[in-house]
């Protein structure tokens, strides 16, 4: 990162590309199309909101918890400290020597940024445990990110690790591709989409070099 230039750290959204088991599929059609004739090129998209690059809101786990229109801006642009981690769990005791401050904007960078090369879901992602969900949640970060699709475990600690940073009051970002920045402060945009009542929306975050 040598450059002052922003990174684009979300993944492209595709038809048919890897989701969560169970969400709804991405399905993009396009409907009008010039190449066949029409006036003009006009496209459909469906999918979950937890697809691709996102953020989770606390409602998504918690009960009348905020829903993403209510997102306070300021959560999701700013500093920020992208933390690599090397082993196979971000765990409690990872937390611990990195010395995360209350505030603290966090990016786990692991090993799963290159699994967006896979055309399949791949189900053993790094994720934190829950040990440091709460630790993450004692010491106050304001966002945690990761670079896979969730926060948490396939069929292990989903409930345990997003409901104690949620509750926390900690807004998650899930899905990101951070194979091309180093660990190291950087400056944060992300900009979910503003989806009345949503527990969660799709983003474009971007990231650069701290100055
Ligand atoms: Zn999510």
């Amino acid at each position: 990162m040598s450059s002052n230039e922003w990174i684009d750290v979300s993944v492209m959204l595709k038809h048919n590309m890897v989701s969560w088991p169970g969400d709804p599929p991405v399905f993009i059609e396009r409907l009008q199309d010039m190449e066949r004739g029409d006036e003009a090129t006009l496209s459909r998209l469906s999918m979950g909101l937890h697809t691709g690059t996102h953020v989770d809101a606390p409602l998504h786990f918690v009960p009348k918890g905020k829903t993403i229109a209510e997102m306070p801006l300021d959560v999701m642009t700013g500093p920020a400290r992208v933390v690599g981690i090397a082993s196979d769990v971000v765990s409690a005791e990872s937390i611990r020597a990195n010395a995360i401050e209350p505030g603290e904007r966090v990016l786990f960078k692991t090993r799963n940024s290159s699994l967006w090369l896979q055309s399949e879901f791949e189900e053993s992602f790094v994720h934190l445990s829950t040990e440091a969900a709460l630790e993450l949640s004692q010491c106050g970060v304001r966002l945690v990110g990761i670079d896979y699709l969730s926060v948490a475990g396939f069929r292990n600690n989903e409930v345990e690790v997003h409901r104690a940073l949620l509750e926390a009051g900690i807004w998650l970002v899930e899905g990101l591709d951070l194979s091309r920045v180093e660990p190291g402060d950087i400056d944060l945009l992300c900009l979910p989409l503003k989806i009345e009542s949503a527990e969660g929306a799709p983003a474009r975050v971007l990231l650069r070099p701290a100055r």
